[in-house]
């Protein structure tokens, strides 16, 4: 029977500006996950790891994109999944969006690739719809394409690869708990538009500063008057780690989705290794238990190890 092993690289949505609308995907952290092709029509989940997810098909984001997989395939076909977590659920690191991802992408290697990445994009927000009540693309785009990416529109899907520069990216991932429908119930419902124009400049600014490899653009561009100042609220130390990490000569970050990791972009190792240590700092202060990561942007999506 066929069977491959694929790396789903964690993810970072909104940049900052992008709300719902950009994405970037991170060389780590990183889940593994083993696919295995069988002739019955039935999914079989494993966790090889400590994270208690469910393994019933219905409830695990990677059996919900192999299920309308199967659907759509209508061939009794199934899949043994074995996941091996890294990412930790509700990081606002795109964790389901990971399995989701790499359940869509392993399972077309496994069918000779049939599938086109808008269908497999299409496939993985069915897990999101499950882990989040709504079907969003952020976190999906950048883990199949990799890199950065812009969706520009869900309905029809229109999504666009951009190009990303060599820049460090440092993340703390506080171990508190912020529910994502709690970061999307206290978002206003209305802008004014003297904050929509002042957005959408920087929505604009940040995408023509990752074409041009423009690291000061990118940097002014990473400015949110809309999401930030609601719901950084919710993320103790949010501000300092913020502040000091520009002044450290970081080019600037925010919430990494809807919270509570932070990320911090910068051009140069060291900075992005001072951007750490004051993270690191900030929560060891308010004596709160973090893990940080220093790593890079990754070009590539789901990856085929074997
Ligand atoms: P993140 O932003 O880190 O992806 P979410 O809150 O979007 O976190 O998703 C985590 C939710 O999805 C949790 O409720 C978790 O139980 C559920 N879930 C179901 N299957 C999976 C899976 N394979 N991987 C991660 N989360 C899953």
């Amino acid at each position: 029977m066929k069977k491959v092993t694929v790396k789903c690289p964690a993810t970072v949505a909104n940049l900052v500006c992008g709300f719902d609308i950009l994405g970037m995907a991170l060389k780590e952290p990183f889940d593994i996950m083993t696919l295995k092709l069988i002739d019955e029509p039935r999914i079989l989940i494993t966790n090889k790891d400590d994270y208690n997810l469910p393994t019933e098909p219905e409830k695990n984001v990677a059996g919900v994109v192999l299920l309308s997989i199967m659907e759509k395939m209508n061939k009794g076909i199934g899949f043994e999944v074995e996941i091996e977590k890294h990412i930790k659920p509700g990081s606002g690191l795109g964790s389901s969006a990971a399995s989701a991802a790499g359940a869509a992408v392993a399972a077309n290697f496994l069918l000779d690739s049939v599938f086109s990445n808008d269908e497999l994009v299409q496939f993985a927000m069915n897990g999101e719809k499950l882990a989040s009540g709504v079907k969003h693309a952020d976190n999906i785009t950048p883990c199949i394409l990799g890199g950065v990416t812009l969706i520009r529109s869900i309905h029809p899907l229109d999504i666009v690869k951009l190009n990303a520069p060599d820049l460090f990216v440092t993340v703390v991932h506080p171990q508190i708990e912020v529910k994502t429908s709690d970061a999307r119930q206290i978002l206003r419902k209305e802008v004014l538009l003297k904050n929509a124009i002042k957005q959408w400049g920087n929505i604009a600014g940040l995408v023509a500063g990752f074409e041009k490899g423009d690291t000061d653009l990118i940097g002014r561009s990473l400015e949110d008057v809309i999401i930030e100042p609601v719901r950084s609220i919710l993320i103790p130390g949010f501000d300092v780690i913020k502040s000091k990490s520009k002044e450290a000569g970081a080019l600037g970050g925010g919430i990494s989705g809807s919270g509570p990791s932070i990320f911090m972009l910068s051009k140069e190792a060291h900075t992005a290794s001072l951007v750490e240590t004051i993270m690191k700092e900030t929560f060891s202060q308010l004596g709160i238990e973090y893990k940080t990561y220093i790593t890079t942007i990754q070009k590539s999506g789901v990856e085929l190890i074997s």
